[in-house]
Order: structure tokens, then sequence, then C-alpha cells
């Protein structure tokens, strides 16, 4: 059976009356812990960690990080403008983009970094400002994303400028003056240390043929467990068996190369909990299946339905003589829509996996386990016209502050004419 991972039981159903769910908790010593090991990460020659803020970003949650030391990593130029309205510095934010925002001129003259992912943004970036210093990101050629929908690297992902066209980014760079300082790859590496150090290796190898980049960026996706049988990176483990290479390449190459990651998923995931409350428990008969349905779903966390991901499911129970049985469920979120549900087959998204669990009492919480990293950030917003739920920040055992509230109605239709 799977298991709470901050909160106690006593503590969820405090929770649970005291605010109303679904809501979201994220535990601030479980940040500032994983901000500590993403900061010791071993490196020869500097380091600057961001947050890719896509995975979380709450106000709150970016000036938490920002006062640890982190930077931060925006995936658009809205996220940027909401860094920049969190109080966070222009230049701690680099704006890593599929889509070139309207007002690009704007957020660089303020400061902030551009990374260009395609021959055409480095085009647009060297015209607006010919002359300056800029990072590409490259695909390497590899990737290992754990579906081919997280899949960020190799050909079939277009995320980056392909490692092949190095002579293309060189004739914009000279056309325009520019001067290519930054290197940034991220293909999403997940855990095993081999395959990060392989990653480190193709990157120095193409910036050894970049003679003016003197920052190399290994990007996120340094995986997370949330299901007990998942494992999570060891960074400090990477760090050292990557290490040695950028010494080798300052030998060789007389350039001390500063190194920056930026993980979301590391930061965040394991220090966000989901608490719903159970809204239903029905069943198909002898042959079919009994569901326990909740008051949350693909409106909080779409994980589970868009990629078959898996959380932990903790059934709590109000009154604990009813907390004996056991049996098997598939837990359904509060959508009409069949895909909305908590419990995938695992490596099948379109299957259904029944879990073992405490049989609830309607009114029971129901905890999602694993839910800091994109589950409030890439939810079904308003789907059903559902409000956005709330979230809180646990400072201590019992002792949390509103960092975003519950979401009303007329918000939900403010725009509509
Ligand atoms: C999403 C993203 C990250 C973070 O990925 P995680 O898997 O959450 O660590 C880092 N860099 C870039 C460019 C990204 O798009």
């Amino acid at each position: 059976m799977e298991e709470l991972f901050f909160l106690s039981e006593d503590e969820v159903l405090y929770i649970q009356e005291k605010f109303s769910t679904p809501i979201f908790v994220y535990d601030r010593e479980t940040m500032k812990k994983s901000a500590n090991e993403v900061l010791s990460f071993p490196n020869a020659f500097g380091l600057t960690a961001r947050f890719a803020m896509k995975a979380l970003p709450t106000r709150k949650i970016l000036q938490l990080f920002n006062s640890w030391g982190l930077h931060i990593d925006a995936s658009s130029g809205w996220e940027v403008e909401r860094a920049l309205l969190a109080g966070i510095p222009p230049s701690h934010i680099q704006l890593t983009a599929q889509e070139i925002p309207k007002n690009l001129k704007e957020l660089i003259d303020k400061g902030v970094l551009f990374n260009a992912c395609s021959l055409s943004q480095l085009r647009t970036y060297g015209e607006m400002f010919p002359g300056t210093e800029v990072s590409v990101r490259i695909n390497p050629g590899l990737g290992s994303g754990s579906s081919n929908r997280t899949n960020v690297g190799g050909p079939s992902s277009s995320f980056g400028i392909w490692y092949e066209y190095l002579d293309k980014v060189y004739e914009i760079a000279n056309k325009l003056n520019l001067k290519i300082t930054g290197l940034h790859t991220h293909i999403g590496s997940g855990s095993d240390p081999d395959i990060w150090v392989h990653c480190a290796h193709l990157a120095l190898e193409t910036a050894c043929k970049m003679p003016e980049v003197t920052r190399l960026s290994l990007g996120g996706g340094y995986k997370v467990a949330r299901m007990p049988d998942e494992k999570t990176a060891n960074l400090q483990e990477i760090g050292k068996r990557i290490l040695p290479d950028f010494l080798r390449f300052a030998e060789k190459f007389g350039r001390k190369l500063h190194l920056e990651i930026e993980p979301g998923t590391y930061l965040v995931a394991r220090a966000g909990t989901l608490i719903c409350s159970v809204i239903d428990v029905v069943n198909t008969g002898p042959r079919g299946y009994r569901f326990i349905k909740i008051d949350s779903g693909m409106t909080e966390n779409v994980r589970p339905a868009m990629y078959g991901a898996l959380h932990p499911l903790i059934v709590v129970p109000r009154n604990k003589k009813n907390s004996h049985k056991i049996d098997r469920f598939i837990v359904s979120g509060h959508c009409c829509e069949s895909g909305d549900i908590f419990t995938p087959k695992r490596g099948d998204p379109e299957g259904l996996e029944p879990r073992e669990l405490f049989e609830p009492q309607i009114g029971d919480a129901l905890v999602v386990e694993g839910c800091g990293a994109y589950c409030a950030s890439q939810s079904c917003k308003n789907y059903n016209s559902f409000p956005e739920c709330g979230e809180i920040l646990r400072l201590a055992p019992f002792e949390y502050e509103w960092i975003r509230k519950p979401q009303t109605l007329e918000q939900i239709i403010q725009n509509e004419i």
C-alpha cells in the first residue's frame, strides 16, 4: 500500500475540515531540502540552478526558490512576466520557449536572458539585438523521456536546433555579429547516471565546436520517484560522474565551462499533495469494477489521463473504525469524461488497473501524493466549469498559509460578453 509523503493522517483530516477540498498542500521543508540538493550539484567551475517554473508557477513558490538562490527557467513570455511580477530580478530569468513572445524586445531590454530554440528564433533575436551575446538550445540527437509525450530530445522531438545544423547557427551568428556564449540542452534524462554522462558527453562534443561558449546547461528532467517502486535521480552521483569531463574540457580547450541545470520536477514533485474527498462509491456488478469517485480529477491533475502517470493514492477514513477492509478500486475523477481516472494501467494509459485501497465511506479523504509538479500548473482548468482549487503552503505541521485562493464562478465567466 502507498503512503503519505509529509502529512500525517490527522493532518489530512484537519486540512479537509478546515479548508475545502480539493486543495493542494505544498511543504516548504521538502522544497527547501530539494533546493539544497540542487544547489549542491557537483560542478567544476561554478553552477547556476534554475527552477523550471512551468512545473509550479504560483507567486509564493517562485519567491521561495528565488530567496534560496535559484534562478528561473521560463517557457513562455507570459511566464517571464509572471516571474517579474513576483519580484524575480530580470537577469535571473532565462526564456527557453517554443513561441517567441510578441514583446520580446521589451523583456530583453529589461535584462531577461534569451535562449534561441530554433534557427528562426536566433535570426529574429539577432535582427533585434545584433552584436549581443546569446545562447542556443541544441537537440543533441538523443532522447530519454519516459513516454513519447515527454520525450524532449532525439529525432522525434522538435525542441532545439538539430545538432547537425551548427554551421547554419554560425551563418546567422556571423551575419548578425552575435556571440554565442551559452549552449543549452534539455532532453529529460531520467534517473540513470549513465544516460546523464552520455548526454553530458554529447553536449561537450558540441561545445568544443562552439569556441565562444562559456556556459553549458544540461537542462532538467531529473526523475523523482512518486510510486514506491520508482527511482529518484541521485544528483550527487550524476554530478560527480560528469565533473571530470568539465576538467578535461578545460585542459584541452582552455575554457572553464560554467554549469547550469534547470529542474522542475526534482524541486517540487514530492513537495505537493492533493487532498480530495470521496463523493461516491459505486460498482458495475460482480464481473465489473468497484469505483471510488472523488471531488477532483483532471481539473487538478491531468497527468494520469494524459500520460498514464501513476500517483500514490491513500484513503484516509474520517472514522478510524471503518478503515480495515481492503479492496481493489478504480479511482475516478468528477469530470464527465471516461478518461478522467487516477488508476490507469501501468505502461498502458488506455487501460484500467484497480488499486488496493481501504474501502472508503462517502466523505472520507482521498490523498493523491506527488502532486507538486505539473498538476496545478497543467490541469484541465475549468472543464465542466469546476473552479480552479486553492493552494496552501505548509510552514510546519498544522500550520499553513493560503498562497492561492480557490477561484469563483464569477472569475470563470468574467471575460464572457
Ligand atoms: C520543462 C523544462 C525543464 C524542466 O523539466 P523537468 O522534467 O520538470 O525537470 C527544464 N528545461 C526546459 C527547457 C524545460 O522546458
